[in-house]
């Protein structure tokens, strides 16, 4: 009942007002979260049993009877993982006809993950999208270029459709190299840019060298960013840089910084958080129900992000609305960073039928000045001449991982190599193929 009169509410009187939305979103008493995160769950549950294959079999698979589901506690350990995308045709997600589609950029398996959206959907999230971009000061008079990456993404979408409510004037660069944009772009007086991180560090070094133009704020999304990185960058334009957290699951869309910088704010009313496996610190594995979705709803689904909720009350006006932690790793061994979604799998294309090298290699992604550095540790064979297995090996890059190999001429991220003689690398029963070492550099 609360959920349909503040449906009805928003519908009638609020609507497309985006100062307006944004000013309600600061009355709402977090009181009134909890009610209606249940109405919407409950919902859902209901919904996704009758429509989607995939929930309904497994529902009854896990012996679950819907009616007795009124909170995500009430389905125990159910959970939807990304191997459930993987190995399910993702038609039996599907609860209406999807309009549009995207895959997720990971590449921990040759085998992609799509999620499917109807326009209606979009164009509501873009309406809640633009909150947070007002927040953070973004207004119609605004120029605003992106240089997101449009394949099968859905980032430059999110963003478009958030601009459709403000009205700022917007054009697409596109991912294309941060030297050509900065000659490109010059002349429109843009004040608003949305990139990704180890792109924007390139930027800013040709910025610095030829000259930084007045920026209102950056946004960046699309992989984590180091706060020594942020400061750089804030420190040479001289304005903000802002972090938006998402995976192409919620239409890339989980939370977004605000002007205190201070964690992520999510939106309770169309994504219903937890943090599971949580340790001592808080710290636990996001895992979220899409509250609001028809075309492909998710229930439970887990990101495999590693965050907290936080708990003391933000400074800024969206004090209801909670908030994530920045990102501090992975669950599982996948690792975000310039060269792309890496995977142990993403170098045993590269490294695994290597003559010069034993099947003991690992790969440690380290942090360099600003840039991610990709580290092949590799054990050489007998005898074996060094500059013949690092130009393999960047070949290879360049030949089987295309997308990787553009940014690494993009200057995105580095190369190093380490030798050992073989034996060395193994000290337990198990060798972790790939190590993320920037995890201290993120705090
Ligand atoms: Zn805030």
């Amino acid at each position: 009942m609360v959920t349909r009169l503040v449906e009805v509410f928003d519908n009638a009187f609020v609507a497309g007002n985006v100062p307006l939305r944004a000013k309600v979103a600061t009355w709402i008493p977090p009181s009134i979260v909890p009610a209606i995160q249940r109405d919407k769950f409950r919902r859902l549950i209901g919904y996704v049993a009758k429509r989607s294959p995939f929930y309904r079999r497994r529902f009854k698979e896990c012996g679950i009877d819907v009616r007795n589901v009124h909170t995500p506690e009430d389905l125990g350990d159910f959970f939807t993982t990304a191997e459930d995308l993987r190995n399910n045709p993702v038609e039996d997600f599907l609860c209406g006809r999807p309009e549009l589609g995207f895959e997720t950029t990971g590449t921990t398996s040759t085998t992609t993950k799509k999620v499917y959206f109807s326009r209606h959907e979009v164009a509501d999230m873009g309406r809640d999208g633009a909150i947070g971009l007002y927040n953070l000061g973004l207004r119609p008079s605004d120029r605003v270029v992106d240089a997101f990456d449009y394949s099968f993404w859905n980032a430059p979408f999110t963003l478009r459709a958030a601009l459709d409510r403000l009205g700022c004037f917007h054009v697409t660069a596109a991912k294309i190299p941060p030297t050509e944009f900065y000659d490109r772009v010059r002349d429109y007086q843009f004040n608003v840019l949305f990139v990704e991180p180890s792109w924007l560090v390139v930027l800013t070094e040709i910025a610095r060298v030829r000259g930084v133009w007045p920026v209102k704020f950056i946004y960046t999304g699309g992989e984590n960013m180091s706060e020594a990185t942020r400061r750089f960058v804030e420190a040479e334009w001289a304005t903000n840089v802002y972090m938006g957290y998402g995976q192409t699951e919620t239409f890339g869309q989980i939370g977004s910084e605000c002007p205190a910088k201070r964690g992520y704010h999510i939106d309770d009313f169309n994504l219903c958080c937890e943090i599971v496996d949580r340790g001592d610190d808080g710290y636990g594995e996001l895992v979220y129900s899409t509250l609001s979705r028809e075309i492909m709803p998710l229930v439970r689904y887990r990101s495999t992000d590693i965050t907290k909720f936080l708990d003391e009350p933000c400074t800024c006006v969206l004090k209801a609305a909670r908030r994530l932690a920045k990102i501090r790793g992975r669950s599982d061994e996948m690792v975000n960073c310039g060269m792309g979604n890496l995977s142990p799998w993403f170098f045993e294309q590269l490294l695994d039928d290597l003559p010069e090298i034993t099947p003991d290699w690992q790969v440690a992604v380290v942090r360099t000045g600003n840039r991610d550095t990709i580290e092949f540790r590799l054990e050489l064979r007998d005898s074996a001449p060094i500059d013949q297995v690092q130009q393999a090996v960047t070949r290879r890059v360049r030949e089987r991982i295309p997308d990787s190999w553009r940014n690494y001429e993009l200057k995105l991220f580095e190369f190093d190599f380490r030798f050992t003689s073989p034996g060395q690398l193994r000290s337990g029963r198990k060798l972790r193929r790939l190590v993320d070492e920037r995890v201290r550099a993120w705090e």
